[in-house]
């Protein structure tokens, strides 16, 4: 079989070496052609065609260490596959050893110490379903498929980012399994500067086998969902939008939207396909003043749907997925943003009216809150002065289709990026984002980042990701 080296070679791998490692692994070695080789190959992301040697789908630690100690000896590219949801396709590479943590998604709670151990190959629905049982939650993102390591590996906002901060500013601790293929612990007492890297620093360090969440109070009930209104009424509703935003209590988070209306039965018929303004909304707290906190959002002129209502907390949390399905094609671009001004609006409604698929969209994420509180050495994510982020989302199906509305997201990006904080969310950049992305992500972090990455992964075995290189 060929593979290819870490350092980018060709060469071939002997077939007993490989009937060696079946031996190690619980779980499973996929070649291609071989049933479920598909499923682990293929991303969210359909812009993304690679091929890697074979797969090892990780049932637990102990195949996890037996695959990172197989590409080692045998000097193979390693990739590793969480959620598989990053655009960039950063979970898969031709030719490499993929270890699939899909088959490892047990969650274990500590409700009393408030604590949930989510596997590394964890989903955020599978984390939201178990803590919501006992009426407790942890800071996750938007769309339930996407995976827990992945998101938090880079930060992580949703929903609760305003009341306790960045998805890895709440982690408690993490399993890993380092290039040497050893099982360490990272937390504020035991390899704190593993630790410190992890939260934001990406991939680059080790396989996460399992993550400890700080788990808060939310739900079961909360108030949440959307209110759309003609794209004509853009301009009075991101004002609305601005100025709510702006006074909103931690509880609530506000995202704007211009798109097309999808075919959903809560919009009327007659509206699907034409271009609509919506504000998505979630009030984490008591329902009762969640009620209260949305009402201006509800009268607001007239909405041609609205479905902001109490909902379960579980229900809020995959509210966005049918919207996101894998297999489309996908190209995003985004900036952390200060604050909303009235001029970005302008631009926002502006390239909301030439969206070229049904599917794409403009997007204003509320953040800030309790992230901004923390200091800006507290891990590797920084950007702690983020208080909304903007995201151009182009998804669309046909390959005939990618140069079009790849000129539309970049077009747009390129005309609004001079409102940004001058960082980047590293995980929402694309593959064609080079170096400078890079800096713009982690900016000050980087040199503490290459000296944990020359301590952790000396030789880079952890390198298809969004690469540090190890700096001595
Ligand atoms: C539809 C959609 C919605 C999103 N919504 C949000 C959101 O609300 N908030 C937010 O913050 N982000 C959001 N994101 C971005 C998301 O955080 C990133 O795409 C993230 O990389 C996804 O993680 P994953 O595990 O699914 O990805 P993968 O593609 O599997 O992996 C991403 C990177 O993490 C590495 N990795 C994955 N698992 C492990 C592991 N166990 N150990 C070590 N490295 C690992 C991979 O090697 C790769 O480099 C969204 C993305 C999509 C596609």
């Amino acid at each position: 079989m060929r593979v290819t080296t870490t350092d980018g070679r060709q060469v071939d791998l002997e077939q007993g070496a490989l009937d060696g490692l079946r031996t190690r692994i619980r779980g499973q070695v996929l070649l291609p052609g071989d049933a479920g080789y598909e499923e682990s190959r293929t991303v969210w992301n359909a812009m993304i065609d690679r091929r890697p040697a074979f797969v090892v789908r990780c049932l637990g630690t102990a195949d996890v260490i037996a695959g990172v100690r197989f590409a080692r000896e045998h000097g193979i590219l390693l990739c590793i596959k969480g959620g598989g949801h990053n655009i960039a396709g950063l979970a898969t590479a031709d030719g490499a050893l993929m270890l699939d943590l899909s088959p490892m998604r047990g969650v274990w709670l500590d409700p009393r110490e408030r604590v949930a151990h989510a596997q590394g190959g964890c989903l955020l629905g599978d984390v939201d379903r178990e803590t919501q049982v006992h009426g407790l939650a942890a800071v996750l993102g938007f769309v339930s498929a996407t995976g827990v390591a992945g998101l938090t590996l880079g930060g992580g906002f949703g929903y609760l980012t305003r009341r306790w901060g960045w998805t890895s500013d709440n982690v408690v601790g993490m399993d890993v399994v380092t290039a040497d293929g050893r099982l360490v612990r990272a937390s504020c007492e035991e390899n704190p500067d593993l630790f410190w890297g992890l939260r934001g620093g990406g991939g680059n360090f080790g396989v996460v086998t399992g993550i400890d969440y700080a788990l808060f109070r939310v739900g079961p009930e909360v108030v949440g969902g959307i209110v759309a209104w003609p794209a004509s009424e853009a301009p009075g509703v991101l004002e609305m939008y601005r100025t709510l935003a702006e006074a909103a209590p931690p509880e609530l988070t506000l995202v704007a939207l211009l798109r097309l209306a999808p075919p959903a039965p809560w919009l009327p018929q007659e509206m699907h396909g034409k271009p609509i303004v919506a504000v998505l909304a979630c009030h984490s707290g008591r329902p009762e003043n969640g009620e209260k906190a949305v009402a201006p959002i509800k009268a607001f002129g007239k909405p041609v749907g609205d479905v902001l209502v109490r909902r379960p907390y579980t229900q809020i949390q995959a509210l966005l997925d049918a919207t996101q399905p894998k297999g489309r094609r996908y190209y995003w671009k985004s900036e952390y943003l200060p604050g909303i001004e009235p001029a970005l609006c302008e631009k926002v409604i502006a390239h909301g009216a030439t969206i070229p698929s049904p599917h794409s969209a403009v997007i204003l994420f509320q953040i800030g809150g309790a992230l901004n509180h923390r200091s800006p050495e507290h891990s590797a994510v920084g950007n702690r002065d983020a208080r909304y982020l903007f995201n151009v989302t182009g998804s669309w199906e046909q390959p005939s289709d990618d140069a079009a509305n790849v000129a539309w997201v970049r077009s747009a990006w390129n005309d609004m990026k001079s409102f940004s904080t001058g960082g980047a969310y590293i995980n929402f950049q694309t593959a064609d984002e080079g170096p400078e992305r890079i800096v713009a992500a982690l900016g000050g972090a980087l040199e503490r980042l290459g000296k944990i990455k020359a301590k952790w992964d000396p030789e880079n075995v952890f390198r298809t990701n969004r690469n540090i290189e190890p700096t001595r």
